[in-house]
């Protein structure tokens, strides 16, 4: 008979449980050594498997591995596409929607940000208010799929309408990687970010893609690696596991995240809580995140009684001191306070099974 599981994990947006075949691949590099700059044969080999992880990511989401800079991770490939595009354009702009990750949001001033519905999608009358006041070279920064919320933005169509006013786009696409079907050159944007965390890589890497190479100056200065984007000698270990998970993607049918365990997974919440609100349900969502209200009791209290009983989930961002900040997200949404006071965030993952979401049903509903 099966061992049930000591603690279940619904935590995937916040991080991703590391793969075997990642593990696998991590290990071997940790067991090789040289630096990709030299020239030597050890120097060759690791500049070799930094190319074929490149390769591995470019065929993932559709583009030449060209386009690809190695980062730390999703927010300094946010951080780096801005920095670099103010080194090459003096003047430049940077606007963006009112419920993007910290990382982009950091760089927008509060008077650039684009209003979201109460659905959590970007508010396009609002957007092309904002197009037409712009006397400067500007960035619109939008991302693929909400951290909190799991809503997919229509990044295509913004970007088409921001081409159209001159501006460039960043899409923060850290959480449409592994959960939608991707082709790059189809959504439009001039830059994505992605973090290698999120979908069974080590922490601490992710990258930029620039499918039109369009030329920005450097966010790290040095000694020039990385084409002289991002200068620092690589991490190799976690490159090459980015480049294993995916590869792991790319594999995925696309039936394997159709959102159905997600949709009877929230018909057994409400079923349980018909009290409960689910945030965003009526947009299209990434297949894995489930954004749940259940008015009048605290989302920090709902995640420590959940931690107590075994389930790893999320209320509102967690900063890195770990304190639960009400959710500018679910505030941008213009959701009345008894949801944004309550709400919690389950996402699950390529391991988590029908019984662990079964679970958590009946240990949530007797919150
Ligand atoms: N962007 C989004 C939408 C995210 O969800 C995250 C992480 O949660 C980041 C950026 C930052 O990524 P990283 O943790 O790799 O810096």
């Amino acid at each position: 008979m099966a061992v049930p599981k000591q603690r279940i994990y619904l935590d995937y947006n916040a991080s991703s449980p590391i793969h075997p075949k990642v593990a696998d691949a991590v290990g071997v590099a940790l067991n090789t050594h040289g630096n990709a700059s030299s020239v030597h044969a050890d120097g060759r080999a690791m500049k070799s498997v930094i190319e074929k992880a490149r390769e591995a990511i470019a065929g993932a989401v559709g583009v030449s591995s060209q386009t690809i800079t190695f980062a730390s991770g999703g927010t300094e490939a946010n951080y780096g596409v801005i920095t670099g595009l103010k080194a090459s354009l003096v003047e430049l702009n940077v606007l963006g929607s009112s419920i993007e990750h910290p990382s982009v949001l950091a760089h927008i001033p509060v008077v650039n940000r684009v209003r979201v519905k109460d659905d959590g999608l970007v508010d396009l009358d609002d957007l092309r208010k904002v197009l037409t006041d712009q006397t400067t070279p500007f960035v619109f920064c939008l991302m693929l799929a909400n951290n909190e919320t799991g809503v997919v933005q229509p990044v295509a169509e913004v970007s088409s309408l921001v081409h159209d006013f001159g501006g460039l786009v960043l899409c923060d696409a850290v959480q449409g990687l592994g959960k939608l079907p991707l082709d790059l050159p189809a959504i439009g944007a001039d830059f994505y970010a992605f973090s290698g965390h999120k979908i069974g890589a080590p922490q601490g890497t992710g990258c930029v893609i620039n499918p039109g190479m369009y030329e920005i100056g450097p966010w790290l200065p040095g000694g020039g690696q990385e084409r002289g984007k991002r200068s620092g000698t690589e991490n190799v270990p976690g490159i090459v596991g980015f480049g294993a998970a995916a590869e792991l993607v790319a594999d995925q049918s696309d039936a394997y995240f159709d959102g159905s365990m997600r949709d009877r997974f929230e018909a057994e919440l409400l079923a349980a809580r018909p009290d409960a609100v689910i945030v965003g349900q009526q947009a299209s969502r990434i297949p894995n995140t489930t954004n749940i209200s259940i008015p009048g009791l605290r989302s920090d209290r709902q995640v420590i009684k959940l931690d107590l009983s075994g389930f790893s989930v999320s209320a509102g961002s967690a900063c890195s001191s770990g304190k639960v900040e009400p959710s500018h997200v679910l505030i941008g949404m213009g959701l009345p306070q008894e949801i944004t006071e309550s709400a919690i965030r389950i996402s699950f993952g390529p391991s988590t099974e029908w019984d662990d979401l079964e679970r958590f049903v009946e240990e949530w509903s007797k919150l």
